[in-house]
């Protein structure tokens, strides 16, 4: 079992993070631009013709994928509000279902209490969820479970994705937040980092525990809001 908490050492902003990903979505355009530029010739062979409509593809296809990694941080709304964890978890249970369904994987859900409440921005919490159960799916292949659970204290709320998959070395682990770490032929490295990030502007915390080959449990750790009661007449 591998314990690991947040590496401020490892953290940007998540405005940098965003210029780095505007950035970032640069090099696969400026790469397919160049391949398109090439089919102009007219005396390609067939098998070379298709390698650069391969390989512009591929490299739409990445630039997708790190938008899509941080979509959320894009949209206007920057503001923090009180947020329903059960409302949030159950939008990004939803968002996830063909995903998972891509990929076998059944998702099982158990929320022990229904009134939770986390300020937040609200974009920013469901990316955050949104890249944690992605990279679980991911790291199934072969199919599996992804369980979202949530539980509480009096003062915190325990939200924990847990996946049967691929697992990971203590090493491994090790290396979740590093920005372009990635293991994946069409991975970005950029999902950790921004989970990482918007778990510590909430004043949370995260926990890995993983085996390689038994599966992972990502748990966010984050305080609860201040509850507001109003009377009933
Ligand atoms: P990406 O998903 O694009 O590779 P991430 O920053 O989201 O980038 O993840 C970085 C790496 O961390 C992944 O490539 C993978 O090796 C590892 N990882 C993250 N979550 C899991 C998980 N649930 N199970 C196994 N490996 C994981
Ligand atoms: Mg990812």
């Amino acid at each position: 079992r591998e314990r690991v908490y947040l590496q401020t050492d490892k953290l940007s902003t998540i405005s940098e993070l965003s210029a780095s990903v505007s950035h970032e979505v640069r090099n696969p355009l400026t790469v397919t631009k160049g391949f398109l530029q090439l089919l102009y010739s007219n005396d390609l062979p067939d098998g070379k013709r298709r390698s650069y409509i391969d390989l512009a593809l591929s490299e739409l296809y990445r630039g997708e994928a790190i938008i899509s990694d941080f979509l959320s941080l894009t949209k206007s709304n920057q503001e923090t509000i009180p947020l329903d964890v059960v409302k949030e978890l159950n939008y990004v249970h939803n968002i996830i279902s063909p995903y998972a369904l891509m990929y076998k994987v059944n998702v099982e859900t158990s929320f022990e209490h229904d009134n939770v409440v986390v300020d937040g921005v609200a974009s920013h919490f469901r990316q955050c969820l949104i890249n944690i159960a992605k990279n679980g799916i991911e790291a199934m292949p072969d199919g599996g479970t992804l369980e979202l659970n949530i539980t509480s204290s009096n003062t915190h709320v325990f939200i924990e994705i847990k996946d049967t998959g691929i697992g990971m070395s203590p090493k491994e682990v090790a290396k979740l937040g590093t920005q372009y770490y990635t293991t994946k032929e069409k991975g970005t490295g950029l999902g950790t980092p921004l989970i990482f990030r918007i778990v510590e502007s909430m004043n949370g915390c995260i926990n890995i525990q993983s085996q390689k080959g038994k599966g992972t449990k990502f748990i966010v750790k984050l305080p609860t809001a201040p509850q507001v009661h109003y009377e009933t007449a």
